[in-house]
């Protein structure tokens, strides 16, 4: 079965309501010279909203009351508003957000000192279904707008004004390269030097694999970091845990490499091990040869339990064994450690149907 951009359309953003979060600067300037009032007004609120992480217009006093007053009737700053907020032990904080039409999605804060990561949703669900993954349980309802993309980022630096947020990675719900145009633009505003102005070098796309997606990607934004979920190194047991999955390896090995002639810029693959299913030594010889044959690193992720999936988490050696399997082949590997795993915000643990129990409101 083969995965295509027409998918995408059929589950493609609303048109309605609209935020202030869906422009750029540029458009920002042009709807306030339409509206009668001077451009620099939209610098003025796009800096209250992207650098203070106001998300009331009656709260930034720099504009008028009149225009605040005439925003408040015209156009919403934010059209989501965060619901609920779980704290893992490790420090991660998994938020909630309603959108305006009722349905929810999940984005996930990782501290690291002064600086913070936020993992980022780009659908409501998922239509990959991987077998191990929360995410796509539910199916997909539609794609992210990028105002509702770049507002995860903004509930998350109004919650901690005193930490930079300077990564961010589209890990959380949803296939990136399926929702592209949204995503390509959410990512050009989180860049906007007077705003978020998060390095184009530090944003991470993560994707199945889609080949087309991938070219389009290295086109349009070759600076952003490039990640694939490979998760097995053969044909048949990829297929069987990722049952959409839109290509052969091979498939993607090529457009991978494409990939790379364009951009120069090595690729991240993602490793989900499962116990007993991708996790043996030879799962890891074969999967040195086969990415091998494009510059890259290998991260390898111990897989997060999930309620209803029939897969188990390595023990900490099986991993060890794996990783070291793959440096002794010459591949850069590493154990990526797991953060929120308490809290069902680990990675493939984020989900469009919320279930989990006595989250506080932010
Ligand atoms: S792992 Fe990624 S692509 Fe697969 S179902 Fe989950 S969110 Fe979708």
């Amino acid at each position: 079965m083969s995965i295509t951009t027409s998918t995408a359309a059929n589950v493609s953003a609303p048109e309605a309501p609209r935020a202030f979060t869906e422009f750029t600067l540029a458009e920002a300037r042009a709807w306030c010279t339409s509206q009668g009032w001077p451009a620099y007004r939209a610098d003025q609120l796009w800096q209250a909203l992207y650098r203070h992480a106001i998300t009331d217009y009656q709260a930034i006093t720099a504009v008028p009351a009149p225009l605040r007053a005439q925003l408040v009737t015209l156009l919403p700053l934010c059209s989501s508003a965060v619901s609920a907020v779980a704290t893992s032990a490790d420090g991660s904080e998994k938020r909630v957000l309603k959108l305006a039409d009722g349905e929810t999605v999940e984005s996930v804060w990782i501290p690291m000192g002064a600086h913070a990561t936020v993992c980022v949703s780009s659908q409501v669900g998922c239509p990959i279904g991987c077998r191990f993954c929360a995410s796509g349980m539910d199916g997909v309802a539609r794609n992210l707008t990028a105002g509702e993309i770049v507002e995860q980022i903004v509930h998350a630096a109004r919650a901690h004004p005193r930490c930079e947020i300077n990564n961010v990675v589209f890990m959380g719900m949803g296939e990136p390269l399926l929702n592209w145009a949204q995503v390509a633009r959410a990512i050009r505003i989180m860049n906007d030097p007077h705003g978020l102005c998060i390095g184009m070098r530090r944003i991470t796309v993560s994707t199945v694999g889609i080949p087309r997606g991938i070219l389009r990607l290295a086109e349009e934004l070759p600076q952003v970091n490039l990640a694939v979920s490979l998760h097995a190194a053969d044909d048949a047991l990829r297929r069987r845990l990722i049952p959409r999955c839109p290509c052969s390896n091979e498939e993607l090995l090529q457009a991978l490499r494409t990939y790379y002639a364009l951009t120069r810029r090595r690729v991240t693959f993602e490793y989900v091990l499962l116990h007993e299913v991708n996790d043996r030594v030879q799962d890891a010889r074969r999967l040195a040869a086969l990415v091998k044959t494009v510059p890259c690193k290998v991260n390898v992720i111990a897989y997060n339990e999930v309620p209803g999936a029939p897969f188990r988490t390595p023990p900490a050696r099986v991993v060890h064994a794996f990783v070291e399997e793959l440096c002794a082949r010459h591949v850069t590997a590493v154990a990526r450690r797991r953060k929120g795993g308490d809290i069902a915000a680990a990675c493939g643990q984020l989900r469009r149907t919320f279930h989990s129990v006595a989250m506080p409101v932010a």
